[in-house]
C-alpha cells in the first residue's frame, strides 16, 4: 500500500520530478517539496550558456509555472531546509520550525560546487555557478565593460561558460589541473576537439597546469588579499605565471550534498549510497539525482550522474516504487552539452572503453565515437549528429548487438539502420538486465547490418 504522505528534500529537477511523477500516477498522498533555493525548482542546463548570454530570461527557468504545483496538489515550501530526519518517529524538521510527517522520504539534495582549496578564493569577483543568483551575478557581469576571465577547471560548466564569455567578447582564459579536459566523462579525440574549437574561438587554454593562488587589488599575496576583501585580480599558477583576471569563475566539480543523509545514520560514499532501487538502507528512504550514489548496470558499479536525464528518470523510478511498482534503475545514462555551434552528446558511458570507433570525419562538424569494451558496446558519444545520439541510446537501451567491425564498415549509418520492432519476450522470460525502466527506451530493437 502506497504510503500516506511523501516528503521531498531539495527542489531541484529531480525533487520536481518526483513529486510530478507520483501525481502522474495518481498517487493520492500528501506530497511536499522543500527546497532552499527561493525561486524553487529551475532548469540549470540555461543557467551556463543561455542566460548568461540574455537570450534565456529568468522567467524562461522555472521548471513549472506557479500554477502546477496548485494545480497538481504539491505543496511547495521554498527557501526553507530540511534540518534533520527522525527517522524513528517519520518526521523531518524545518530550519523554519516546521515539522512534517512522512511515509516516504526522497532526498533529492543535490550537489553544492567544490571550493577552491587555494589562498584568495574568497575574493570578490571568484564565482561558482549552480543556481539562478549565480548565474544573474555572472550575467551582469558578461554584459559590462569587457573582463579578463579565467575559468579554473575545464569540466562541462567552466567550458560552457568559456564559450559563452567568449561569444560575448571578452578575454578568456581557461586553466586545466589535468593533462587533458573533461578526462574521466570524454574520449580523447572529443574532449580534444573541444579544447581545439575554444582555442580557434581565441580562448587561451592552459593544460596540466595548477592555480596556486588568487591575487586582489594593491596585494602580492594570495593569502592576505583574501583575508583583506579586495577583488581578484590575478591568478597564480604554481609554475609561477600570473594571469590578469577582472573575474575568476571556478568550476573544479561539484560535491554531492549529504550531509542530511550522514546526520540521519545513513550509508553516503560519494553521495547517498542507496540499492538498485534507489532505497536507502531505511525501507522509508530513497534517494534520486546528482545527491544518489547507485550500482549501474552500465558502468558495473556504484556511480553518481550529474544530468538532467538521470535526474529525471531516477525521479521517475522512485515515484513507481513508492506507489508499489519497484524496479531497478536501469535507464541509459544520457548527457549534452553546447559550446559555440556544437553539439556534444553522449549516450551510455564511455568511460572504461578498450576501443574505440570513429564514424563521420573527426576534423569535420559532425562525428560519432563508439566506444567498445571487450567488444560490446558501451557508449556513444556524438558531435552534431543528434539522430546518432538517439538511436544509440536505444539501442543500447535494448541491448543490440553492434560490433566494432561493423561501425568500421564502409557506409556505415546509424540512421540507415533497418529498424525492426522487438520480438515481445516470452512470459517465462527474466526481464533483459537493460531495458529502460519506462519502458520507452526498449519498445523497439535495431537490427544492425554490415
Ligand atoms: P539540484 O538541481 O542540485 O537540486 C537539489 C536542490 O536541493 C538544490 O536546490 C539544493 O539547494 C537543495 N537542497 C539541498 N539540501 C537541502 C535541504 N537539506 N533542504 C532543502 N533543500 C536542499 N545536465 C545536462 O544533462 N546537460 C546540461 O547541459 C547541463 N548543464 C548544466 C549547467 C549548470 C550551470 C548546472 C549547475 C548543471 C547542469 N547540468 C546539465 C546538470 C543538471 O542540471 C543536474 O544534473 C540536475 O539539475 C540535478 O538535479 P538534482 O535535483 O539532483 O540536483
Amino acid at each position: 500500500m502506497a504510503p500516506r504522505s511523501v516528503v521531498v528534500a531539495g527542489a531541484g529537477q529531480a525533487g520536481l520530478e518526483t513529486a510530478a511523477a507520483l501525481r502522474a500516477r495518481g498517487y493520492p498522498g500528501r506530497v511536499t517539496l522543500v527546497g532552499d533555493e527561493p525561486p524553487g525548482p529551475v532548469h540549470r542546463p540555461p543557467l551556463s550558456k543561455g542566460y548568461l548570454t540574455g537570450a534565456v530570461s529568468a522567467e524562461d527557468v522555472p521548471l513549472r509555472p506557479a500554477a502546477f504545483y496548485s494545480g497538481q496538489d504539491i505543496e511547495l515550501l521554498t527557501g526553507d531546509v530540511v534540518a534533520s530526519v527522525d527517522r524513528e518517529r517519520h518526521t523531518v524538521l524545518l530550519e523554519s520550525g516546521l515539522r512534517l510527517p512522512y511515509g516516504a522520504l526522497v532526498l533529492a539534495t543535490g550537489c553544492r560546487p567544490r571550493p577552491l582549496p587555494v589562498p584568495g578564493a574568497s575574493l570578490a569577483g571568484v564565482r561558482t555557478l549552480r543556481g539562478l543568483a549565480d548565474a544573474e551575478a555572472l550575467r551582469q557581469r558578461l554584459h559590462g565593460t569587457p573582463v579578463r576571465l579565467v575559468v579554473i577547471g575545464a569540466g562541462f560548466i567552466g567550458l560552457e561558460v568559456a564559450a559563452t564569455a567568449r561569444g560575448l567578447g571578452h578575454d578568456v582564459t581557461v586553466v586545466e589541473a589535468q593533462p587533458r579536459a573533461l578526462a574521466r566523462a570524454l574520449t580523447p579525440l572529443v574532449s580534444d576537439r573541444i579544447v581545439a574549437e575554444h582555442r580557434a574561438h581565441g580562448v587561451r587554454v592552459l593544460m596540466d597546469r595548477q592555480v596556486a593562488a588568487l591575487h586582489g587589488e594593491g596585494t602580492d599575496e594570495g593569502e592576505s588579499a583574501g583575508a583583506g576583501g579586495g577583488r581578484v585580480r590575478a591568478v597564480e599558477l604554481a609554475d609561477g605565471e600570473r594571469i590578469d583576471a577582472d573575474l575568476v569563475v571556478v568550476g573544479i566539480g561539484v560535491l554531492p550534498d549529504t550531509g542530511l543523509a550522514l546526520a540521519a545514520g545513513l550509508a553516503v560514499d560519494d553521495g547517498v549510497v542507496v540499492d538498485e532501487g534507489l532505497r536507502t538502507a531505511d525501507p522509508g528512504i530513497w534517494a534520486v539525482g546528482d545527491c544518489a550514489a547507485f550500482p549501474s548496470v552500465h558502468a558495473g558499479r556504484r556511480i553518481r550522474l550529474e544530468s538532467v536525464q538521470n535526474a529525471t528518470d531516477q525521479a521517475r523510478c522512485v515515484a513507481a516504487a513508492i506507489c508499489g511498482e519497484p524496479r531497478p534503475y536501469t535507464a541509459v545514462p544520457r548527457f549534452w552539452t553546447d559550446q559555440y555551434a556544437m553539439r556534444i552528446q553522449t549516450a551510455g558511458l564511455t568511460s572504461g572503453h578498450d576501443e574505440t570507433v570513429t564514424s563521420g570525419d573527426p576534423d569535420g562538424d559532425r562525428f560519432s565515437v563508439f566506444c567498445f569494451r571487450a567488444g560490446r558496446l558501451t557508449g556513444v558519444e556524438s558531435v552534431n549528429r543528434p539522430a546518432d545520439h538517439g538511436i544509440a541510446a536505444r539501442l543500447l537501451a535494448a541491448g543490440t548487438r553492434l560490433t566494432p567491425a561493423e561501425v568500421r564498415a564502409p557506409g556505415f549509418d546509424l540512421k540507415k539502420l533497418p529498424r525492426t520492432p522487438q520480438t515481445p519476450p516470452a512470459p517465462s522470460a527474466p526481464p533483459t538486465p537493460t531495458a529502460s525502466p519506462s519502458g520507452s527506451a526498449s519498445e523497439e530493437r535495431l537490427s544492425v547490418h554490415a
